[in-house]
């Protein structure tokens, strides 16, 4: 996505469209606080108070599917920071992370900040489809 502000009108329906998402009312809606323009992490609870912010009427399970749904067709990259914690990133250029524990909050790292050197010998028939890496932070 250019980093013009979508209109939620036309460019959100047509962003959904294009990967195969039928843009029901919640699905626009979500996007809409999404696909602003601005690169976020948000987990499940980020949306449904940004969504309550906006008087947007949803439950967990429908923004739970709705993000695995756009993640799914590859309009968000899911972010696993532990075992039931995921964050969903809209900025999809390859990149990594820094999360920090104590704030819950993840920030993104250039890719090209990271020297990823002495991989493994890789399975036979299989390659690489992207290393990510997440450096875990506490407070001092
Ligand atoms: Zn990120």
């Amino acid at each position: 996505m250019n980093t013009k502000t979508p209109n939620i009108e036309t460019d959100i329906p047509r962003l959904l469209a294009k990967h195969g998402i039928r843009p029901t009312k919640i699905r626009r809606a979500i996007a809409g606080l999404l696909f602003d323009g601005v690169d976020k992490h948000v987990s499940v609870d980020d949306v449904i108070d940004l969504a309550r912010d906006q008087n947007i009427k949803t439950s967990v399970a429908s923004v739970y599917n709705t993000l695995n749904q756009f993640a799914s067709a590859g309009l968000l990259h899911r972010v696993m920071v532990e075992q039931g914690r995921a964050f969903f990133d809209t900025n999809l250029s390859e990149h990594h992370h820094f999360y920090l524990e104590d704030e819950e909050r993840l920030e993104d790292i250039p890719a090209d900040n990271i020297n990823i050197t002495g991989l493994p010998e890789l399975p036979k028939g299989r390659r690489i489809k992207s290393v990510n890496v997440t450096i875990r932070l506490k407070d001092n």
